[in-house]
């Protein structure tokens, strides 16, 4: 395996290319999760997340979680990583250890570009042409460098959180679905007609 794309080095040190080895790719948003996340870890002094101890709340659902992941931990299977689809570039860090937390929102005019605007449209439509296509590629790595390059005070507006941080992770014990036979959580069940059933079988009832 190449080295280069393995994640056995240092935690607390993950480098941009280690979210790209994560993400499969380099692109403008992989480089905007990755400022946030240094941004985050300098504010609220946080170390890469072995545990619960770094929580973040996303508002989209973009390639900025995944650099997220990569350089503080947090992730989908710990219970630290909450991603909303909401369409803002705006991200909520937590340091449960500290009680300290902030909410980094990107600033509206950040590093704006109408031409490459104008072809990530004509990309996105299915209209581009192979010098659009070459021009977009060119644009876009860019505004990675340009990115990487600005200071992540910059970018991002420091902001109070909107809500407290999310309880921990808890584990349930399970029982057997009434309806499918399946063994389920049951805090995740729903109780209907008299019967405790997991979700599905719930939305089939
Ligand atoms: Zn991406
Ligand atoms: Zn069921």
């Amino acid at each position: 395996m190449n080295s280069k794309n393995s994640f056995l080095g240092d935690l607390s040190d993950r480098s941009y290319d280690d979210a790209i080895a994560f993400h499969g790719h380099s692109c403008p948003g992989l480089a905007i999760g990755y400022q946030a996340a240094l941004y985050a870890k300098e504010l609220l002094n946080l170390e890469y997340s072995e545990d619960e101890d770094v929580v973040v709340i996303t508002e989209t659902d973009s390639c900025t979680v995944d650099s997220i992941q990569t350089v503080l931990g947090c992730t989908a299977g710990k219970g630290n990583l909450f991603v909303n689809n909401w369409g803002k570039n705006a991200f909520t860090f937590y340091n449960r250890k500290t009680g300290k937390a902030v909410r980094l929102m990107m600033s509206p005019d950040v590093i704006q570009n109408p031409e490459a605007d104008a072809v990530r449209q004509k990309v996105m439509s299915g209209t581009a042409t192979p010098e659009d296509m070459k021009r977009h590629k060119e644009l876009s790595a860019q505004r990675v460098q340009n990115i990487l390059t600005t200071a992540p005070s910059q970018i991002f507006e420091v902001k109070e959180p909107q809500i407290p941080v999310p309880e921990k992770a808890k584990i349930f014990s399970n029982i057997i679905c009434s309806v499918c036979q399946e063994s389920v959580g049951v805090a995740r069940c729903i109780e209907k007609d008299g019967q405790t059933v997991c979700q599905f079988c719930a939305s089939k009832m």
